[in-house]
């Protein structure tokens, strides 16, 4: 059927969909990196009320002629809602003013929330070139998409270049950090145990807010060596390198935060028959718990799909990794030999998954 038997709004719709992604793509990304190189979030935080635009450009020292060109990227930032346009009272004028949302709320620098190191991490300009293999990618049995651009694995790259890895755990920590908010619902969930045991903790924030949150417990944070080797520990948190795939510390509990999306199938059933052997012995204390995405199209809200796929797309892509379904994770604990699991919803992405020998 060619495009003249097609309903022309079809056609001009179509039209205007694929347009707006192709710009999209360009400009949602960058105008978030923007917003934050400028420092716009602090300003707005550090501002008592909605800033003006004028007062906002007077604060940058932004040049005249490119006042226009920043109105139209906090306009395109407002549409997508990380900021608020309000409407203020200067004297008798009303005048249009710009405030933080939900979203750009989160990258504010220097408070205990800030998702500033996530947009340093994810929008960085040789991301592009990473992407840019995927035609290559597809061909190449087996390989990731890392070492058809770069030569090596993820965590080979990782490994050899200490800048990118700062900045990966930095990304990693700044998510994590919401673990603070997400455990106050959770004392069902940790009631009794006394150890716990990070697998994959990066440079410890999750556990720290274990540790914070249920005092009594024991935390020891596993990773790879090169991740842990400079951190001191506390009182109540040991760091221990080395290496899942080959032996996990013992503990009543075993958490994995964002771990298993890295991996396939065959290489989370060796890392659960790992967890399975940490927590031997532990009677009824013992158990693992997930900190993953579940995807569920039938119950999310486009967006949370939206987000999930585009995970898995990067999970399959960088590591051969992918985010699953329920019905995925449950065959695969039955696999790795558990006998029961329970789902429950963390935050607005992660679901809290704890399963059972
Ligand atoms: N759980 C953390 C970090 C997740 S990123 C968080 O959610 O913030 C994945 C982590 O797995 C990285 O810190 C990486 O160093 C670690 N990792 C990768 N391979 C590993 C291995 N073989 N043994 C132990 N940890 C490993």
């Amino acid at each position: 059927m060619g495009h003249h038997e097609c309903n022309a709004n079809e056609i001009f719709e179509g039209q205007v969909h694929l347009y707006k992604h192709l710009h999209d793509h360009a400009v949602d990304g960058m105008s978030i990196k923007w917003m934050i190189e400028l420092g716009i979030p602090d300003i707005m935080h550090n501002h008592d009320q909605p800033i003006t635009l004028i007062e906002l450009v007077s604060i940058l020292q932004i040049p005249q002629t490119k006042v226009r060109g920043v109105k139209s990227l906090l306009r395109y930032l407002a549409h997508n809602g990380f900021l608020q346009i309000v409407r203020v009272h200067h004297n008798t004028e009303e005048k249009e003013a710009y405030a933080l949302s939900a979203a750009s709320q989160l990258l504010v620098k220097g408070t205990d929330l800030s998702l500033a190191p996530m947009v340093e991490l994810l929008i960085k300009p040789n991301a592009a070139h990473v992407w840019s293999h995927l035609k290559k990618w597809t061909y190449e049995d087996g390989v990731t998409l890392f070492d058809v651009s770069l030569g090596s694995n993820m965590w080979e790259f990782l490994s050899k270049k200490p800048k990118f890895n700062e900045s990966f755990n930095e990304a990693m920590a700044c998510d994590s950090q919401m673990m603070n908010v997400a455990l106050r619902g959770c004392n069902w969930v940790f009631e009794g145990m006394e150890s716990i045991v990070d697998v994959g903790g990066g440079t410890g924030t999750t556990a720290k807010a274990v540790c914070d949150a249920f005092t009594n417990v024991k935390c020891t944070v596993f990773d790879q060596p090169h991740v842990v080797e400079k951190l001191s520990g506390t009182n109540n948190l040991t760091y221990v390198g080395g290496d899942m795939f080959k032996s996990i510390p013992k503990a009543d509990v075993v958490l994995l935060k964002l771990i298993l999306h890295d991996w396939n199938d065959k290489d989370c059933k060796k890392i659960l028959e790992n967890c399975k052997e940490a927590i031997s012995g532990k009677g009824k204390r013992g158990k693992v718990i997930l900190i993953e995405t579940v995807i569920n199209e039938d119950q999310d809200e486009h967006e949370l799909t939206g987000l999930k796929l585009a995970m898995d797309v990067r999970m399959t892509c960088f590591l051969n990794g992918k985010e699953r379904s329920e019905e995925e994770w449950k065959k695969m604990f039955v696999e790795a030999g558990f006998q029961n699991y329970k789902i429950s919803p963390l935050t607005g992405y992660l679901s809290l998954i704890q399963i059972y020998p």
